[in-house]
């Protein structure tokens, strides 16, 4: 687990890409600068780790193009100790970027190979989420809520129920909506039953699917 001059020169580069593509978030720009991406691909792909790319990790997954991930943890607006859910754990990277900004983490991963392996890697690193669950994220995490933010880092057919009844009032959720093509999509809730609503482009996410294997 190597982190290298090298490493962290690429990592300013990538820093500069994210920037000049419109993200102004210090915060965030300042995690992925810290975060060592490199080690949470297979160390074949070092090459990539530093391009603005998704790329595939185990169990047919993606671990999102950095330029996504700083997207939506902008659009998440994190205040230090902010409690936060996390649909796709995935390779953790997003895990990891939310515990730089400040927030407990709860993290859903539905595949079983992903989540043990994280589980593992996470700590190693040094970040340790509040919960990290196996589970299927279209049911939130009634026992935990409500949440400051709620993220879903795969594409979602639709707004899952649970996940807009799980945010507290003032809450954010960021959650990319559609089949092929996702809109990435927020809503804050205003009130118990009041949510406001904005969209924001395109991007292209794995499924996010039901009934965990
Ligand atoms: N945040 C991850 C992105 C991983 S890709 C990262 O930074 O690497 C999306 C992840 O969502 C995959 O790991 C996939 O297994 C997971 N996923 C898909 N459907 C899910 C569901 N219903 N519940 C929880 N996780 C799910």
């Amino acid at each position: 687990m190597k982190d290298t001059f090298k490493h962290k020169g690429l990592r300013q580069q990538l820093v500069a890409v994210v920037k000049d593509k419109g993200i102004k978030d210090e915060q965030v720009l300042k995690a992925i600068g810290k975060i060592p991406r490199h080690l949470f691909m297979d160390s074949g792909f070092l090459d990539h780790a530093y391009q603005d790319k998704a790329f595939p990790i185990a169990a047919n997954q993606t671990i999102s193009q950095p330029y996504t991930v700083a997207f939506q943890s902008e659009l998440l607006n994190i205040k230090n100790g902010d409690k936060v859910l996390e649909i796709g754990t995935g390779s953790g990277y997003q895990t990891a970027v939310l515990c730089e900004l400040g927030a407990k983490v709860y993290s859903i991963e539905r595949q079983l190979e992903l989540f043990k392996i994280t589980s593992k890697f996470l700590p190693k690193l040094g970040y340790r989420a509040k919960k990290l669950i196996f589970g299927d994220g279209y049911k939130g995490l009634k026992e935990e809520a409500p949440f400051d933010s709620i993220i879903v880092t795969a594409g979602a057919p639709f707004v899952p129920k649970p996940l807009l009844s799980q945010l507290a009032i003032g809450g954010r959720l960021v959650i990319p909506v559609g089949d092929d093509i996702q809109i990435m999509t927020l809503f804050i809730r205003k009130g118990p039953k009041e949510f406001e609503k904005h969209e924001f482009g395109e991007f292209r996410f794995v499924p996010l699917l039901e009934d965990k294997n």
